[in-house]
């Protein structure tokens, strides 16, 4: 009995190893050889703020005000909250959210500001608001994340808050509905492409993104479409990686050759 007891002990204790060892393969491939985020990292009017493996933007809109690009992971939004406090400002000084796609690492922290106005591409709104998945389908049902956009953007759309201008474009493949943002000279892209420690811009990683080849085709149709004004972008920020300051040269560099 106890012969067989320790044998089974011994299969799970074993699965339970591979399993352990697979996430963390996982997660190394993911993020080895990326540009780490640096929490508080000041860009003209933007502010990078960290929270754990993503990252999300404040976008000065006049002194007190701010957007915010993506809102992070954690529902209380301790990070975007810590970096207002030490500008004196509370939640309510968030107008905005522009989501670069609807994944939960990048939307939750919208529910700590019920007053900011939501936005994101049409096509990752069900996503978003949680009427639907995209991953592991045949384990979960959908639920709702308490997310409401309040306005749907498309392609080329051109937002102005408070004469700050956000101009929008349509990335398929990371997500069907991912978005990228210019505004305040930064084009931030979300999952749709990540930064090397090399100083290099790399695609959408491949595991958990619907459709790699339709992001790289994005990627390579976004760059044509930023070249006449790429003097407008001084830098490049991935959610899950640190910033490029090199203006749209990472971009440009990337999109013909692969
Ligand atoms: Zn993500």
């Amino acid at each position: 009995m106890w012969a067989r007891m320790k044998r089974i002990l011994k299969w799970f204790g074993l699965a339970f190893l591979v399993i352990v060892l697979g996430l963390a393969g996982i997660v190394f491939v993911s993020f080895h050889g990326l540009a780490p985020i640096q929490d508080g990292q000041k860009l003209d009017g933007v502010q990078v703020v960290k929270d754990g493996i993503v990252s999300c933007f404040l976008v000065d809109l006049g002194e007190r005000e701010v957007a915010l690009v993506d809102a992070c992971n954690d529902k209380s939004a301790k990070g975007v909250l810590a970096a207002l406090s030490k500008r004196g400002l509370g939640p309510e000084a968030v107008k905005a959210i522009f989501l670069t796609h609807g994944d939960a690492d990048h939307i939750s922290g919208a529910l700590a500001f019920p007053e900011a106005q939501v936005m994101a591409l049409a096509a990752d709104v069900p996503l978003a608001e949680g009427r639907e998945i995209r991953m592991l389908k045949w384990l979960l049902s959908p639920k709702e994340t308490g997310v409401h956009v309040a306005r749907a953007l498309s392609d080329d759309d051109v937002v102005e808050l408070s004469g700050v201008v956000f101009h929008v474009f349509a990335v398929p493949g990371h997500t069907k509905g991912s978005a990228a943002y210019l505004a305040r000279g930064v084009l931030f892209m979300g999952d749709s492409a990540e930064a090397t420690a090399e100083g290099a811009l790399a695609p959408a990683k491949r595991l958990t993104s619907d459709d790699p080849a339709l992001n790289r085709a994005s990627l390579a149709k976004l760059a044509e479409h930023l070249a006449p004004m790429a003097a407008d972008v001084k830098a490049i920020a991935p959610a899950h990686s640190g910033v490029l300051s090199k203006g749209l040269a990472p971009l440009t560099d990337f999109a013909p050759e692969k």
